[in-house]
């Protein structure tokens, strides 16, 4: 028998390719990298430590049309989970039929989740992915319904696990005394769709535009973002690393239509300006229409709002900034404007010191599981842990 399983690197993956294998079913992990979650480096380390082959896929544009109109709603933020489920577990399917596997497995675990793991949910993804009989939750089977290959006698279904619900303490349990794994990844789904910080500028960006692209959605990951009206907005950097971010995104063949501007003769913030004005990448006689023009001012005003005063005061003849249009460079006097002030900032970029506070806010009661593990394994004679090993 050969399977893919689903391959984050976190435990629950980890754990369903282990039991798997301990069965002797022939093992490709399959690692989806999405737009807004990138964990194929993790992947590969752990696919490595635990000897399975593993294949890495990207999500394309679709996925965007998936996150703007999901056919299942979101989240407790603007996280997709069903739908995004669903369609890795589309991706596993193909990749099952490519290499002639059996079936396709994943590490959900029934009532881990709120929002993707209760049983009908399970059920859905099963139902919505094509796979219907062929989708096994090796880590929960027990409790769910019977597979086709468990009916059909190809898997034991007794050898499956019966874990619910989210307590992590019996997974650890399970990950050290049945397959010795010392190194236990941190929970966390690294998806910036789930985070605080990051849902706002996304939400904001899904009233202006239908679909945005995966270029639209790098950006709002960068620096300031202030909307300018319902036609444009500026994303500011004033750290070095966020302005060399705006340089990529500026420098990226596949970016919306936006202009990019930087100080010229004082020290400050640079500014992209995303707008349906602005001229296309590439375009080397580009005109800078009244709008366009209006909207290159604000955005310098931008630059001088997020920069030092005492500093740019002394710039000689005027501030300036270079302004990157099309593919063309020009430099443009900017100045004050107070009316500049008054356009909100959608969301803060957090610090590194400030990100640490909130993931620590963020992360579920995972703490109290981890404590109660050494109670776990006195109770653990109790509890569905049968090592196999
Ligand atoms: S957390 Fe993100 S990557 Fe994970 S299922 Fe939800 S939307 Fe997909």
């Amino acid at each position: 028998m050969k399977a893919v399983v689903l391959f984050s690197g976190g435990l629950d993956s980890i754990l369903a390719a282990c039991l798997l294998k301990s069965q002797g079913v022939e093992v490709v992990g399959l690692n989806m990298v999405t737009p807004f979650h990138d964990c194929s480096k993790e992947s590969v380390e752990r696919a490595k430590e635990i000897g399975i082959e593993l294949v890495v896929r990207r999500f394309g544009e679709d996925y965007m049309n998936m996150v703007a109109h999901p056919k299942w709603g979101y989240g407790s933020n603007v996280n997709p989970c069903l739908d995004c489920r669903t369609a890795m577990c589309r991706e596993a399917k193909k990749l099952m039929e490519e290499i002639g596997a059996d079936f396709v497995a994943t590490g959900e675990i029934s009532g881990q989740r709120p929002n993707s793991q209760k049983m009908h949910q399970l059920a859905l993804i099963s139902r919505e992915s094509g796979l219907h009989g062929k989708l096994l939750r090796p880590l929960s089977a027990r409790v769910l319904p019977e597979t086709e290959m468990e009916a059909e006698g190809k898997l034991d279904r007794e050898k499956m696990r019966s874990f619910t619900g989210r307590s992590r303490g019996r997974l650890i349990f399970y990950a050290r005394n049945a397959f010795g794994i010392k190194s236990i990844p941190q929970p966390s789904t690294g998806c910036v769709l789930c985070e605080n910080s990051y849902a706002p500028r996304l939400r904001d960006m899904l009233k202006h535009k239908d679909v945005p692209t995966i270029w639209d959605v790098k950006a709002l990951a960068q620096g300031r973002l202030l909307r300018v009206d319902e036609n444009a907005y500026c994303l500011v950097g004033r750290r070095l690393a966020e302005c060399e971010a705006l340089n990529d995104l500026f420098a990226d063949p596949k970016r919306s239509r936006c202009v990019l501007l930087y100080p010229d003769n004082y020290m400050g913030a640079s500014v992209m300006l995303v707008a349906d004005e602005a001229p296309d990448f590439g375009d080397e006689n580009p005109v800078v229409s009244e709008k366009l023009e209006s909207y290159i001012q604000t955005a310098g005003a931008l630059s001088l709002r997020f920069s030092n005063r005492e500093k740019y005061a002394l710039a000689e003849g005027g501030t300036r900034c270079v302004l990157h249009v099309g593919a063309t460079t020009r430099i443009v006097a900017i100045r004050e404007d107070p009316e500049v002030e008054k356009i909100p900032i959608i969301m803060e970029p957090l610090g590194p010191e400030k990100k640490k506070e909130a993931e620590s806010r963020e992360k579920p009661a995972q703490t109290a599981d981890e404590k109660t593990e050494e109670n776990v394994e006195r109770e653990s004679d109790n509890v569905d842990v049968k090592l196999n090993i």
